[in-house]
């Protein structure tokens, strides 16, 4: 379902966008799919002459037969069945044109919004929160803070599942369901409707919604029960690394009503990531982890109004950041950091004193894309036009974003919250209805 039209006519703007996105291997596929189409159109071309010839034959044939012209007719069955034959191969030849067109274009990245700044660094945009009064320390680092508290253990999770596990415990795992209350509590204020996704979703959703399953440099676990006889490209699982391939899938194949736009979910899900390459400092503690709980948000627009729902989602997520207490800053991605699917993408990082060797303490907590109609192209997902187009049917905008990806932000809760004299820490407030009456994390 994608359209290679606006790729032909202008194939130096795909490249271009491609160098820009760091897809540099990718940059020649814009002029490929032109110079395929131009052989395409030769076929048509070629095609099209023999098909009036069928049909000049067809008419003759016909007529040799009212006329009872038997030798005629001999002739132009002959030529006929010679027609038939020289046709197959041209025939075979358009159609692989045109499936190579459209597949070499689904290699395509999305385009760029111009708010993106064609650059390698992101641009600050915005900032939540004033920055913490505490001193800084060297105890002010959710691993410590989690060994002396027994909240975190990395070294039974160690033995149980290997480095980047670890075991929530006591008021840590209390805090991790509090967050899921309390985000999808703000995103169904905002209106989004709450959905439980499955965990598990096919390698071909995953790669329509711009993620690589195939791709060994990926960071998706895929599920490994190929069977001998089972084709190399027929579908394989993967663990979903994030809420979003599953939420995207949902509406695979389906036509949404126009009146129900702009459809918006909140999903929480548990995440797989094989963070291969990952190592140091940040493999350590929660902040780059295989396994971790978020709530996803994600929605269907008509194309046009994806802003309100991008809006939405930064709403969402500056209410909680900002509720928290935690010193945050907004940025506009750059083109180099969009991924494939993003046409444009803002993150908001927030404050972590344990970083501030790395990055000035900055470590992102959430994420809002809009992915135009990256996804719903190549999920076949469609929306109804209104009586009177000329097409019936067209692709919504798809939008997502995070309200609340557990690990990091419960990490700067700890960190930012820690009484050093008291050895005990902060609860936000917001939080409090689910902490059962507790308001500190108090040494046991
Ligand atoms: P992404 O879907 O990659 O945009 O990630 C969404 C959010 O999930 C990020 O902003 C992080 O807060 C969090 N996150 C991503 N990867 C990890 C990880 N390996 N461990 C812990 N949190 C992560």
């Amino acid at each position: 379902f994608i359209d290679t039209k606006p790729i032909w006519q202008d194939p130096e703007l795909y490249s271009k966008n491609c160098r820009e996105r760091n897809y540099n291997s990718q940059s020649d596929i814009p002029t490929k799919i032109a110079q395929l189409h131009e052989e395409w159109l030769q076929e048509v071309r070629a095609l099209r002459g023999y098909s009036e010839r069928r049909n000049a034959i067809q008419k003759q044939l016909s007529r040799a037969h009212t006329h009872g012209l038997e030798e005629e007719k001999t002739k132009l069955s002959q030529e006929a069945r010679k027609l038939e034959r020289d046709l197959a191969p041209l025939e075979e030849r358009e159609t692989w044109l045109r499936e190579e067109k459209e597949r070499l274009a689904a290699e395509l990245p999305n385009l760029t919004s111009h708010e993106t700044p064609r650059a390698s660094q992101p641009k600050g945009i915005g900032s939540i929160n004033e920055p913490p009064a505490h001193e800084l320390s060297d105890s002010r680092n959710h691993v410590h803070i989690g060994k002396v508290l027994n909240l975190l253990d990395f070294q039974r999770a160690a033995t149980t599942s290997g480095r980047g596990w670890y075991f929530l415990k006591n008021e840590a795992a209390l805090l991790e369901q509090a967050l899921v209350q309390y985000a999808l509590k703000i995103a169904m204020e905002h209106g989004f409707t709450i959905v439980t996704p499955p965990s598990i979703a096919y390698s071909h959703i995953a790669s329509a919604c711009g993620f690589r399953p195939r791709d060994p440099s990926t960071q998706i676990y895929n599920i490994a029960h190929v069977k001998e006889d089972q084709d190399r490209d027929s579908p394989i699982l993967s663990l979903s690394g994030t809420a979003e391939i599953p939420l995207a899938g949902m509406e695979a194949n389906q036509i949404l009503n126009a009146a129900d736009l702009p459809l918006k979910v909140v999903g929480p899900s548990r995440c797989y990531r094989a963070e291969a390459g990952a190592y140091g400092q940040e493999s350590k503690g929660l902040y780059r982890v295989h396994e971790f709980t978020k709530v996803e948000m994600f929605a269907w627009t008509v194309p046009g109004a994806e802003m309100d729902a991008f809006n939405s989602i930064l709403s969402v997520q500056k209410t909680i950041l900002q509720t928290l207490g935690l010193h945050c800053r907004i940025l506009e991605m750059p083109s180099s950091d969009l991924g494939h699917s993003a046409y444009r993408k803002v993150d908001i990082e927030a404050y972590f004193p344990s970083r501030c060797q790395r990055n000035d303490g900055w470590g992102e907590v959430t994420s809002a894309s809009i992915c135009t109609d990256y996804q719903s192209r190549r999920l076949n997902t469609r929306v109804e036009n209104p009586m009177g187009s000329t097409k019936k049917t067209s692709f919504p905008y798809t939008v997502n974003g995070t309200a609340v990806a557990v690990p990091r932000v419960l990490a700067a809760i700890l960190e930012n919250g820690w009484d050093e004299k008291d050895e005990c820490v902060r609860i936000p407030t917001v939080l409090w209805p689910w902490m059962n009456g507790m308001q500190t994390i108090d040494k046991r």
